[in-house]
């Protein structure tokens, strides 16, 4: 008998462009080939990377967190913080990587934004939610774009989209304020005229990656009404050209359950310089285009984490030995890995499929019904994929047992991670209520029936039930919508059918992937997982 004590193997991440039957199924079936050719080495390159480089630099880099310094030796007030170590790497990569680049060079047209979110696919899980900060970064230039501002574009966007990382900008968005981030129409913020310029007066509650060179925020010009239609936008450059901050403190950073890493501040605007962006009312309109930017981040940030979790237990199920057998040849463990590969998998199509609208949009190529997909996919999607991710990382940390609950095997943060996902860039029920309030409603779900009904029309004979099931979900949803005019019963639903909503469309989106692969192993797997999640 050996004298060894038994030392188990440790998990590692999967490389996720080659070893994620999903991830490359979908990439071979969507993308032009000529396009797929040419992403196809910086793909794999980020895929390797994470799975080696930055998997080992996230667990180096376990203990680290960002600090907040008030004041320098000499008594200055200087609100320095300081970033992790993988943060500041992860910067340097995003910009290598153009993941806010992209989507303004727009090499590959309408696709460009599938091209940029494949990467934000493969570098999210292992970058320490650094992706925090690239959301609203490459939101604001899309807002400022939108907005038509010659001169902020001119000054911003270029710095916001850069490839030098010496040029490069991040920018913050700072909407809630203590008395709600839902409910943001009751900000107190005041942007008060002085000398012809608007200064900013007021708390800002939660800032993240709040070392942001600029952001966008809300502000009540002085005497404008209450409510969200009394408040405006504006963009504030947080430092002077010396480097302090431009009437702006930093309180103090949050003490969070998770993305530990990014530091997210309490801001006091004291008179900070800022420029109005568009008119002096109606800034929740403004800067709307920001929140189906980073909404439309939130959920690849949900697939992604939930596709890492299951490479990360597929692979200790088969190093992990019980009862004589690895895990990986039990069929009930099997059975919890694959519902957890199904689940993900919805994800991932749904969250891609709001991502393939959106590009499409930007290039000018969606039709009125695209539209209206687009407009109601943003809700449904961030709501349904932020669901999926607490539940399914949940359930991923059971499958490594005790060593799931062990900080330095690198497994719990993801569970601490992904539980910021149904709630920040809107709750659940916020965007449930969203949706549900839309003037365009009905349009929407005529738009998403029509791409369900897409989705299921060439059903592989074994998803006829599947394909069936996701037509009648978004009937019934429909139905409900079309029967309840009692405003409080209204309002109660509105959470099961979004969620219904947003269930109905990823089934169809599942059966359409397995029924449109070509026959083989890949085939065979979409099909058992259409099949597995239409029975759940
Ligand atoms: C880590 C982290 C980072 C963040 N970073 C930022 C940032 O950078 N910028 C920024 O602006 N914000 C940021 N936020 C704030 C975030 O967007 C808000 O916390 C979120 O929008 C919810 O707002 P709230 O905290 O005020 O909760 P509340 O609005 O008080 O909501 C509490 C609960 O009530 C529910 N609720 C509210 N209204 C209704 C209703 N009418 N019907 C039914 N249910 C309702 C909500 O769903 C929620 O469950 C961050 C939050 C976190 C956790």
């Amino acid at each position: 008998m050996s004298t060894h004590p038994f030392v188990q193997a440790a998990p590692r991440p999967w490389d996720a462009f080659h070893d994620d039957w999903l991830l490359r199924s979908w990439l071979a079936r969507r993308l032009p080939p000529d396009m797929q050719r040419e992403i196809a080495g910086e793909l794999g390159e980020l895929s390797a990377l994470a799975a080696g480089r930055l998997w080992e630099l996230q667990l180096a880099d376990r203990a680290n967190e960002p600090t907040l310094v008030h004041w320098d030796a000499w008594g200055n007030r200087v609100d320095r913080i300081e970033l992790t170590p993988l943060w500041r790497e992860a910067e340097q990569l995003a910009v290598r990587y153009g993941l806010t680049a992209l989507p303004q060079e727009r090499r590959h047209g309408a696709w460009s934004r599938v091209h940029q979110f494949a990467l934000v696919h493969l570098f999210h899980p292992v970058t320490d939610v650094y992706t925090c900060p690239l959301a609203m970064t490459d939101g604001a230039a899309r807002t400022l774009i939108a907005s038509g501002s010659r001169e902020l574009i001119a000054r911003a966007v270029p710095r916001l989209t850069s490839r030098d990382p010496h040029e490069f900008w991040t920018s913050g968005q700072w909407m809630t304020e203590s008395t709600g981030g839902s409910d943001v129409g009751a900000s107190q913020t005041v942007a008060r005229l002085e000398d012809g310029n608007w200064r900013l007066y007021g708390k800002k509650w939660f800032t993240s990656a709040a070392t942001s060179q600029m952001a966008l925020t809300l502000a009540r010009p002085e005497g404008n009404g209450v409510g969200g239609a009394g408040l405006a936008m504006f963009y504030v450059e947080t430092r002077d050209a010396s480097g302090r901050l431009n009437g702006i403190r930093v309180e103090r950073l949050k003490d969070k359950l998770g993305t530990r890493k990014v530091p997210t501040a309490e801001l006091t605007l004291d008179g900070a310089p800022a420029t109005l962006v568009g008119g002096t009312t109606h800034g929740t309109r403004a800067i709307e285009p920001m929140l189906r930017v980073t909404r439309a981040w939130n959920s690849v940030a949900a697939a992604s984490f939930l596709r890492h979790g299951l490479g990360l237990a597929r692979d200790y199920a088969a190093r992990r030995q019980a009862f004589g057998a690895a895990l990986a040849k039990q069929p009930l463990h099997r059975e919890t890995l694959d519902d957890l590969d199904a689940q993900s998998a919805a994800a991932f199509l749904l969250a891609f499929c709001f991502v393939e609208l959106m590009g499409r949009d930007e290039g000018g190529e969606l039709d009125e019904n695209g539209a209206a997909l687009l407009r109601v996919i943003t809700p449904i999607a961030k709501a349904t994929t932020g669901k999926q991710a607490a539940a399914g990382v949940s359930e991923m940390i059971e499958a490594f047992g005790g060593a799931g609950y062990v900080e330095d095997t690198g497994i719990p943060v993801l569970l601490r991670d992904a539980q910021v996902l149904p709630i920040w860039e809107g709750t659940t029920n916020v965007l449930s209520l969203d949706l549900l309030l839309r003037a365009d409603l009905d349009a929407g779900l005529e738009a998403l029936r029509a791409r369900v009904a897409q989705g299921c029309k060439d059903a592989d004979p074994q998803l006829k039930a599947a394909a069936e099931s996701a037509v009648k979900g978004v009937d019934r949803a429909t139905a409900w919508h079309k029967a309840t005019s009692d405003r409080d019963a209204r309002q109660a639903g509105a959470r099961i059918f979004t969620l219904k909503l947003g269930r109905s469309l990823q089934l169809a989106l599942l059966v359409e992937h397995g029924s449109a692969l070509a026959p083989g192993a890949d085939r065979a797997t979409a099909i058992r997982m259409a099949q597995r999640f239409a029975a759940d």
